[in-house]
Parts: structure tokens; C-alpha cells; sequence
């Protein structure tokens, strides 16, 4: 076992890594950028060098700046977390070109995966199922639309160095494919300098499912499956293991193909088999089909471990340090079931838009396993994947393991930015999610009702309302103490959004609040808040940035955090970018009139494009950047004149 290793991550993942290094005695560095100074994985490891800038180029990117750290501190191993650089192949051979050891598999394995052509004619060839469809050479508009027809309606095209969902085109009629291929061409060249396309059959109502495998460059045994298929646009937002409805033989035949995915390649480390499972007619052993490999840890793998009972990380140390793998095939079983939820800072009903702010309260419940890297007091900034934490539960079967997520995601208390929590507990509330009935487009479906049941009502400000008031506080609401009769106006937010309520103290624990043109009926008693006579889950928690409820819909009221606002339009005449990313498309010259909610440009950043409106009417003063560029938080990108007096 290694005396020292270097982790070149971030966030929970880092934290992760630490966690069982501390427990198998391993001694840790850390790196770290400028927004990282005082991070928590930092403050865990044993160690920490600094690398750089905040932005990932600068810090997390930097191959040789990571190697040096590992090299003047003495550590003999690095481990790559997952995203940044954990399957860039010439980062491998670079640190075992340094006399490092890499935890991960090496660069011949990453570089076979790395191309989805590629990877599906090797998988092919192993005797694993693949999408069926066309990956050759041949990449001539005719011959590809040929394959298409042949194929049969609808297709889905995709950019063989394609990632994120981009690059991919779903083609529904003969007629339409001409233009698609040359749009999703374009856009594979633009984004990974590679216009080289797949063509596949598009699966309809499609689950995902995915096989952990483990290798040790001879030998590999799987894991068993996750189920990743509640997702919104490709992203993954609650997944578990294993996967609902999962028959044995079904089981039996995705486990085979997947090691033997991993032994074609002679694997070695954590690795996860993605497989697009057509489950229209329920789960068969002959409707799956090899998608990619991920050659890393990946983000759900704490509900393999959870009904497993196998600490991944610990066998990826081993691995690399030289043991054969710990278990064989058949000492490996499923125990219970399990659910991660991705707990994100998020704008929900903005569109799920990334969120930043300083975490002015945090708490996390007692019945689940938190992974994260971040504690009260610090911030999600711009800079980074704005996960918070990730909530994973386990039971002994899937209805207790989902119970316990709806409680556990309804007893999680963030406070300074604004959070996807409500959105997850509406989701473990579905009707079909809790029948199992999971496919990728469930989300999507029903995202109207799900974004609904995420929205504060009149209950939860009302609730706030008295915390405002300062008649949350336990030695002054029931029990003894009375409430002071009295009838207020009791006002928050700023200038920009706030509003008012009516508070009448009626008695001891006892109150009505009107808000929103109702009034209701609050109580405090046997522990807990009533409204109108109905008891609440809800707790209402006062910090440094205002007043909070949680319990299912949440809310504060107060101080708005500084951050947040910076993506505000100066006095509607200026936009800024909302967070750091790289301006797609710039659709106004000067001299043009836009009027409010028009298209000013697109932005893209943390994965996703965001589309910049005008926040009025006016005429377009300057354009202060233009397609290409890279832009901070904040930058200024078009300027509207003055309004006229
Ligand atoms: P990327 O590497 O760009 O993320 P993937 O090949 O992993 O692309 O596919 C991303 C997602 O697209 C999958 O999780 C699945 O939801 C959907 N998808 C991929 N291939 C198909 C297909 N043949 N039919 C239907 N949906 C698909």
C-alpha cells in the first residue's frame, strides 16, 4: 500500500478520497486553486499546494503543475477523482513518465475508450451488445444517409469524440437527416476539432443502465448495476442501486458483458459499462446495449458501495499498488437497495440555472451518507460544478431506501444560495418514480407538476413570517411564555423583491398571518408548527443572512447574498454574463432595437447554454464581446443606451 498519495481533485470528491485514505493510514496531499484557499479538502488533507487560478486551466487542468506537487512532496501515487483530469490519456503517461503510479487504468485503456466508433467496434468485436447502426470511416453525406435509411426512423447522430450530450442529433424522417448531419458536423468540429459522426438507432422510452466493473489488468468481476435514468436533459439527478425490475437473468447477461467489455481491454481499476436498455416491454436480456465506458470512479458510486459493502476507493489503492482484485466474482452480493440524490446550488424555476452564494447556514440529517466538500460559512462559487453534497441513503428494500430519502432531503437545511432540495423531494414523491416505472424522459414529462411542487406557498411565508418576527425562538413560542398581543407589518427583501405581511398575535403560541391576500392560522404546539390545523414537518432556522423554512418547501426571507446578484442587469440597461463561460453567439450589432425578453446572445458554461434576454426595450448602445470569448462572472457584454428622459 502506498505511504503518501496526492488527490488531483476538488470538492467531495477530494473529501472522499481523504475519507478512506485516513482510514487505511495512507498520508494525503492536497492541491488547490485560489477560490480553493480555505476549502474543506483542503482542511482534511495532510498536505496541500497550491497550483494556480481559479479558473480549471489555470489549477485542476495542469498536468505538470500536479505532477510537481506530487513530486515535491513525495507522494508515490495520484489520484484523478473524477472530471478534470481523470481520463486524459497523455496526463497518464506523463505521471508514470515522472515515476508516479496512476490510480486509474493506463493510457492505452482511456485512449480505446476515448472515441465512441472506436469503442463500439471493439466492444462489437468482444462479442458485447451495440446500439445497432453504422460507426465506419466512411463519412459521405449519401453513404450516411443510406446507412440512416437502412437503419430505419428515428436515428440518432452522434460525434464519435462527442461528450455532454453534444454533437448529437435525433433525426425522426429520411427527409430531415441531410440537414441534421450537417448541423451536428459543424458542431463536432467547433467543439472537439473531430466532424466525424456515428449514426444509431434511437431507442425509445430508453433506460439507463450501468455495470461497475473492477480489473486489475487480468481479471475483472462486476459490481452489479446502477440505474441512472431519472435525468434531466442527460444529467443525472437521483440514481440507484440496483436497478428497479432487474430480473437475474437480465442481471447474469449485463454482468458478463461487462466484464468481459473490461477484460477485453485488460482493465485495470474502477470502471462503469453504460448501457442503453430499451424497456418498453419491460427488461429483457436481449434489449441492452453497450453505450461508452467512463474509465474513472464515477460521481453515484457510493450506491454500488452501499449494497456491495466494497469501499471502492480502498480497492482502487490496492489495485494500483500492485494487489490482485480483493474479491472474486462469487464472493461479491446485493444487500437492500440504494438512492443518491445530486443536491445541487440551482435556480429551479430560472431553469435550473446554476446558483452561487455563501453557505450561511448548512445541516445535513442524521439518517443518510453525506459526501461533500463543503461546510457552513463557505461558498459555491462560479468557478466550479455547484454540487453541494450528495445525499445517499440505504435500506433493506427500495421502498424504505426511497422513505429515507424523502426524509433525509427534507431534514438537509441550506441557507445563501438556492437549491434543487425541493425539486429532489418532489421527485422521490412521483408516483411512478416510487413504482420503479423509471426511464430517461420521466423528468422532462411531468416537469411542470415537479418544478411546481418545488415552489414556496403561502404556508412556508407564512412560517417565515413569524421567524422574521422573531417568534421562532422555542423559549418564546408555547410552552409558558405568551406571546405579546400585538398587530404588525412585518417586511423583507430589497428594493428590487421583497413584499409584506400582516402579523396578529392571538395568544400563547398562537397567530395569524396574512400573506398573499390569505390569512392563516399559525401554531406552535407539541413541538411543532400547525397550519391552519395542519401539523408541519417545517422548521424555521434564523442565520446571518436571514430566516429560513425547510421541510419540504423551502424559503428564506432576508439579506440576499451578494453573489447571486452580480448575473442582475445593471438598471436593466446593462447584461452581464452570469457566470464565467464562453459567449456562443452574439445576435445584436450597435445601433439595433431589441425589446424586452429578446435574444441578445447565448453563453455557455457548466455544461449547459444559457440564452441572455433583454431585461427592456431599448437601442443597443455597445457589444462588448463577441462569439469566442471567454468570459468571467460579471463581465459586461451588451450595453443599452441610455432610456430617453
Ligand atoms: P455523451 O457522451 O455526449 O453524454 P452518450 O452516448 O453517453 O452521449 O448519451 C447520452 C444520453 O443520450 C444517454 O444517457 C441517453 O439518455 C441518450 N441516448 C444515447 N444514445 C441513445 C440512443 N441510441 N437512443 C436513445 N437515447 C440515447
Amino acid at each position: 500500500m502506498f505511504r503518501k498519495i496526492l488527490i488531483a481533485n476538488r470538492g467531495e470528491i477530494a473529501c472522499r478520497v481523504i475519507d478512506t485514505c485516513r482510514r487505511l493510514g495512507v498520508t494525503t496531499v492536497a492541491v488547490y486553486s485560489d477560490a480553493d484557499r480555505a476549502a474543506r479538502h483542503v482542511a482534511m488533507a495532510d498536505e496541500a499546494v497550491h497550483i494556480g487560478g481559479p479558473a480549471p486551466r489555470d489549477s485542476y487542468l495542469r498536468g505538470d503543475a500536479i505532477i510537481a506537487a506530487a513530486r515535491e512532496t513525495g507522494a508515490e501515487a495520484i489520484h484523478p477523482g473524477y472530471g478534470f483530469l481523470s481520463e486524459n490519456p497523455d496526463f497518464v503517461d506523463a505521471v508514470e513518465a515522472a515515476g508516479l503510479v496512476f490510480i486509474g487504468p493506463n493510457a492505452r485503456a482511456i485512449r480505446a475508450m476515448g472515441l465512441k466508433d472506436a469503442a463500439k467496434t471493439l466492444m462489437a468485436e468482444a462479442g458485447v451488445p451495440v446500439v445497432p447502426g453504422y460507426q465506419g470511416a466512411n463519412q459521405d453525406a449519401d453513404h450516411l444517409q443510406r446507412q440512416a435509411d437502412q437503419i430505419g426512423y428515428p436515428v440518432l447522430i452522434k460525434a464519435v469524440a462527442g461528450g455532454g450530450g453534444k454533437g448529437m442529433r435525433l433525426v425522426e424522417r429520411a427527409p430531415d437527416f441531410a440537414a441534421a448531419l450537417a448541423s451536428a458536423q459543424g458542431e463536432a468540429a467547433t467543439a472537439f476539432g473531430n466532424p466525424a459522426v456515428l449514426i444509431e438507432k434511437y431507442i425509445q422510452q430508453p433506460r439507463h443502465i450501468e455495470v461497475q466493473v473492477f480489473g486489475d489488468g487480468v481479471r475483472a468481476v462486476h459490481l452489479f448495476e446502477r440505474d441512472c435514468s431519472l435525468q434531466r436533459r442527460h444529467q443525472k439527478v437521483i440514481e440507484e442501486a440496483p436497478a428497479p425490475g432487474m430480473t437475474p437473468e437480465m442481471r447474469k447477461a449485463m454482468g458478463k458483458a461487462a466484464t468481459r467489455a473490461a477484460e477485453a481491454i485488460r482493465y485495470s481499476g474502477a470502471g462503469t459499462i453504460e448501457f442503453i436498455v430499451d424497456a418498453s416491454e419491460g427488461l429483457h436480456p436481449d434489449r441492452f446495449w453497450f453505450m461508452e465506458m467512463n474509465t474513472r470512479l464515477q460521481v453515484e458510486h457510493p450506491v454500488t458501495e452501499a449494497i456491495t459493502g466494497v469501499d471502492l476507493v480502498e480497492w482502487q489503492l490496492r489495485v494500483a499498488s500492485g494487489e490482485f482484485l480483493p474479491k472474486r466474482q462469487d464472493e461479491l452480493s446485493i444487500t437492500g437497495h440504494a438512492f443518491e440524490a445530486r443536491l445541487y446550488a440551482e435556480d429551479v424555476p430560472a431553469g435550473f440555472l446554476p446558483a452561487t452564494g455563501r453557505l450561511a447556514h448548512l445541516a445535513f440529517p442524521q439518517n443518510a451518507r453525506i459526501e461533500t466538500g463543503v461546510r457552513q460559512g463557505d461558498t459555491i462559487s462560479p468557478w466550479y460544478d455547484p454540487m453541494i453534497a450528495k445525499v445517499v441513503t440505504h435500506g433493506a428494500t427500495r421502498a424504505i431506501a426511497l422513505r429515507a430519502l424523502e426524509t433525509a432531503l427534507v431534514d438537509t437545511e441550506v441557507a445563501g444560495t438556492t437549491t434543487n432540495v425541493d425539486f429532489l423531494i418532489a421527485l422521490t414523491r412521483h408516483e411512478g418514480f416510487r413504482r420503479g416505472e423509471v426511464d430517461t424522459g420521466l423528468i422532462a414529462r411531468d416537469i411542470a407538476e415537479l418544478t411546481d411542487a418545488a415552489q414556496p406557498d403561502a404556508r412556508t411565508r407564512a412560517l417565515a413570517v413569524i421567524g422574521l418576527a422573531g417568534l421562532d425562538d422555542p423559549a418564546k413560542v408555547g410552552g409558558m411564555t405568551l406571546w405579546q398581543p400585538l398587530r404588525r407589518t412585518i417586511a423583507w427583501g430589497d428594493a428590487d423583491s421583497g413584499g409584506e405581511a400582516l402579523l396578529e398575535v392571538l395568544g400563547p403560541g398562537r397567530a395569524h398571518v396574512t400573506v398573499d391576500g390569505s390569512t392563516l392560522d399559525i401554531a406552535y404546539t407539541g413541538g411543532r408548527w400547525w397550519v391552519d390545523g395542519g401539523p408541519r414537518r417545517s422548521r424555521i432556522v434564523r442565520h446571518d443572512a436571514g430566516v429560513s423554512v425547510f421541510g419540504g418547501r423551502s424559503l428564506t426571507l432576508g439579506l440576499r447574498d451578494p453573489l447571486a446578484r452580480q448575473g442582475a442587469a445593471g438598471g436593466g440597461g446593462l447584461t452581464l454574463s452570469p457566470m464565467p463561460g464562453l459567449v456562443k453567439a452574439v445576435y445584436v450589432t450597435a445601433g439595433d432595437e431589441v425589446h424586452a425578453g429578446d435574444r441578445l446572445a447565448v453563453l455557455e458554461a457548466m455544461k449547459m447554454e444559457h440564452t441572455l434576454t433583454a431585461a427592456r426595450d431599448g437601442t443597443v448602445a455597445e457589444v462588448l464581446a463577441a462569439a469566442g470569448d471567454q468570459v468571467e462572472a460579471g463581465a459586461p457584454l451588451i450595453r443599452l443606451e441610455e432610456d430617453a428622459p
